[in-house]
């Protein structure tokens, strides 16, 4: 198993990092093997009506890393490429973030290999009922609580928590997160990932002493993230002048209207044909010059060979692992780059998921006002705290924010012990 999961590459990216932050930290070699590997790896074959009458069988996994510090805590993905390896890589990404942000939970995370814009919404409810059906005995509210990632939304967790609360004979809202707020889901979770994002430019904005007025930024992806991350950062006073989704690629150089933008893509599906921008390449789109560059869609876009030619100022990781290994290197070597890595990013989605979980478990309902404050408070503080770690320990956001929740986890491995 070891074997095939290293021969992954997103796998082995994320096991690379985190060999760097082993390294680092002088882990001791028990401790090592144990923060590595995932605790359980599940796959499951799905069957599924289609609605021609076939019977389609697809394949679903879900990788909880580790139960030290809580249940797991993670999103469920449906797309063409997942697959074992990448749903560990993510599974171990979302340890590191949870315990970074100072979340009670280990990372999973989740995924079906299927083409959700080739399935009908029956089709997809199905699919998704089936896997939760099949997951239903190794899942619950203290043991894995799943949420929305790419090619998920909050229909998808409303399936989920109907099939398991049917199970249960009871509503069991606890069990799932990013779901409906009329199914006591939380207000300001749909937002939270990209509000997140956004809220953390403007801090490294700051820190680079550059104006958030006016500052201007690309983003790559136009779904739960880097929708909302183009329209707060609008908010904030910024210019999005480009985007880019599968479509395709836009660009503005006077901004680009984030309502307009919804309404065309609501519409059309993708950003391509948006009258008030020119389109552009894809490629290109993310060597333009901007203050913030915020890869917002799938793993490995920034590559050796496109980030010497970056011209930003701040590289957002609003997305899990954009960045490969050696780009990481040559932004390092670059030196004129801040660097949001995204555990921090990205961490306002899994932020509010735990907001969610705890006002379900205490049957509590924040506004979206408090929620989004408290966010606030939780990324400022985790923003601070690293540039301080990285301050005392003279290196970059990225082994800074790997080492503090590879450090955490660690600690705890460390003292709970080996049983037996
Ligand atoms: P989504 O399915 O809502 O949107 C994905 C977007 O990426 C779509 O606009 C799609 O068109 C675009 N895309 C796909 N391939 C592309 C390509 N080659 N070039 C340009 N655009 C492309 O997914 P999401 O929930 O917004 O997730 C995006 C990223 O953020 C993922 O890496 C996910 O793991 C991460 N993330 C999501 C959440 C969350 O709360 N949803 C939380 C943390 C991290």
């Amino acid at each position: 198993m070891k074997e095939q999961l290293l021969n992954d590459p997103v796998f082995g990216m994320a096991a690379g990092q985190f060999d760097r932050v082993a390294d680092f930290l002088n882990l001791d070699q028990s401790v090592r093997e144990r923060c590595k590997w995932p605790k359980r790896i599940l796959t499951f074959s799905l069957p599924v009506h289609m609605d021609d009458g076939r019977t389609e069988v697809f394949f679903g996994y879900r990788v909880q890393h580790h139960l030290s510090r809580g249940p797991v805590k993670g999103g469920l993905r449906f797309h063409p490429k997942v697959n074992v390896g990448e749903v560990a890589a993510l599974a171990m990404w979302m340890n590191w973030k949870c315990s970074l942000m100072g979340l009670p939970y280990g990372g999973g995370k989740g995924g079906i290999t299927c083409d959700p814009s080739k399935l009908s919404m029956t089709e997809q409810e199905r699919l998704t009922r089936r896997f939760a059906q099949e997951i239903t005995p190794f899942i619950g509210p203290e043991i894995d609580v799943m949420a929305p990632d790419v090619g998920t939304n909050a229909q998808h967790m409303a399936w989920i928590l109907d099939t398991y609360s049917t199970h249960a004979g009871r509503f069991v809202p606890e069990i799932i997160t990013g779901k409906p707020v009329e199914l006591q889901g939380s207000e300001g979770r749909t937002e939270a990932t990209g509000h997140g994002v956004a809220f953390l430019v403007t801090r490294a904005l700051d820190k680079l002493g550059l104006p958030v007025q006016g500052a201007t930024a690309i983003v790559q992806g136009y779904g739960n993230v880097g929708s909302y991350a183009v329209e707060t950062m609008e908010a904030f006073g910024m210019k999005v002048r480009g985007v880019s989704d599968v479509s395709g690629a836009i660009w503005n150089v006077n901004g680009i209207n984030s309502d307009k933008l919804r309404a065309h893509v609501a519409k059309t599906g993708g950003v391509a044909g948006f009258k008030e921008a020119e389109p552009i390449d894809p490629d290109e789109v993310l060597l333009r010059e901007c203050d913030v560059l915020v890869p917002a869609a799938l793993e490995r876009v920034i590559t050796e060979k496109n980030a010497p030619n970056l011209r930003c100022r701040i590289l957002a990781e609003a997305a899990n692992g954009p960045t490969t290994q050696p780009a990481d290197a040559v932004i390092e070597e670059r030196g004129d780059i801040f660097l949001i890595p995204d555990v921090l990013c990205n961490a306002g989605g899994v932020t509010v998921s735990y907001f969610e979980w705890v006002q379900n478990l205490q049957r509590f309902s924040w506004t979206k006002t408090e929620v989004l404050t408290k966010l606030e408070t939780k990324l400022n503080e985790a923003f601070e705290n690293l540039l301080a770690f990285c301050d005392r320990n003279q290196c970059g956001t990225r082994l800074g924010a790997l080492a503090t929740g590879v450090d955490a986890v660690a600690r705890v491995k460390k003292t709970r012990g080996l049983f037996p």
